[in-house]
């Protein structure tokens, strides 16, 4: 088939290429994100390949069947950038790929929360100009301290043994927790309560209607101020402007974040010629107690391997008339 490959990266081409060693698709490589005014670069291509930034509203959907496509294989986990009903009504079959390396974003959230609560990012800052004092430095022992997980599924349970492994006890709230997961020896706990008792909050809930700033005015007046709160899930579980708030006011000690609310407009891109031009951004990076990265949670190469090969299977799946495994 011929696959119209969107938002590339040079990591993409080369997993891609190695899962697709038999030659039997044929890849156009498309640097720019899908987009209204983008989508006609998938003229005649059976099959669109995107990443989380990449919009699947009706109108693109839309665009993209009149061209000719009828698959869409997602190269991430989310799909709330998805519009399901609307790809169904035209006949376009999505796939994503549910699971390449929970472990991948798992240990992310833990570098995150490391850096956070050793200040490792400003100890190198300081060293790299010379200044090797130590004090503003200090952190808290994770042994004896208590983490809380909001969402159980793949990554959330990985996340909560590595914590346990830390020596923490772990607190956690899903309301469709898994048999796994209630059987990790983690504490389930309505989400108030794991909020106010968590010296350590991370997210590994989907961002739904139901959760989008489930981290809020309201839920952060819960923490403890000196709670470290992490997010590798998606930017839209947390209002920012709350966020930042509470950081600037010492309401919470620090932030982590591999994802933000509007970093659609930002994220996957090299900026530095323009700088950062959205001001919410700017005011978060500004400050010392928080951490971000941009999206990198699943960037192992071995997630890379994984989310080539299960994209491969999709599209020789459909090529070959059957339904693919991961049909959403
Ligand atoms: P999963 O589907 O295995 O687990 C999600 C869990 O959240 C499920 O157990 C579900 O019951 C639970 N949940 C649903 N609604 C909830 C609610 N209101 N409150 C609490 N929990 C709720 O998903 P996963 O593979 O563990 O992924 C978790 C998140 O990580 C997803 O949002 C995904 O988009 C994100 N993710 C981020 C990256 C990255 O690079 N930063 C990579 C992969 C996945």
């Amino acid at each position: 088939m011929n696959v119209a490959v969107f938002s590339t990266c040079p990591y993409d081409r080369i997993h891609l290429d190695a899962a697709n060693a038999s030659g039997l698709h044929s890849f156009t490589w498309i640097e720019q994100r899908l987009s209204l005014s983008t989508a006609p670069l998938a003229r005649d291509h059976e099959a669109v390949c995107t990443f989380v930034n990449d919009p699947l509203d009706s109108s693109v959907l839309s665009a993209l069947a009149t061209g000719g496509t009828r698959l869409l294989a997602l190269r991430c986990a989310g799909y709330n950038q998805v519009d399901l009903p609307a790809a169904a009504s035209l006949g376009l079959t999505v796939t994503n790929v549910p699971a390449y390396s929970p472990h991948a974003v798992a240990e992310h959230a833990l570098a995150l929360l490391l850096t956070l609560n050793r200040n490792t990012h400003l100890a190198h800052d300081r060293i790299r100009r010379g200044d090797f004092r130590l004090d503003g430095l200090q952190g808290f022992d994770l042994h004896g301290k208590t983490a809380g997980l909001v969402g159980t599924g793949r990554i959330g349970t990985i996340t909560g043994k590595i914590l346990q492994g830390f020596g923490c006890h772990v607190l956690a709230f899903d309301p469709y927790a898994s048999p796994e997961s209630r059987a990790a020896g983690f504490e389930f706990t309505g989400r108030n309560d794991l909020l106010a008792r968590s010296d350590i909050v991370s997210l590994h809930c989907p961002l739904l209607p139901a959760t989008k700033h489930l981290i809020n005015t309201e839920t952060l007046a819960l923490l403890k101020p000196t709670a470290l709160l992490i997010n590798t899930s998606r930017g839209g579980l947390i209002d920012t402007t709350a966020a930042i708030d509470a950081i600037e006011t010492n309401r919470l000690r620090g932030l982590g974040l591999d994802v933000y609310e509007h970093e659609a407009a930002l994220f996957f891109e090299d900026h530095t010629d323009t700088g950062i031009t959205d001001p919410l951004f700017a005011r978060l990076i500004a400050h010392p107690r928080v951490v971000v990265t941009g999206h990198q949670a699943f960037l192992t190469y071995e997630a890379l391997d994984n989310i080539a090969s299960s994209v491969l299977a999709s599209l020789d799946a459909f090529a070959s008339g059957h339904t693919p495994a991961h049909k959403l």
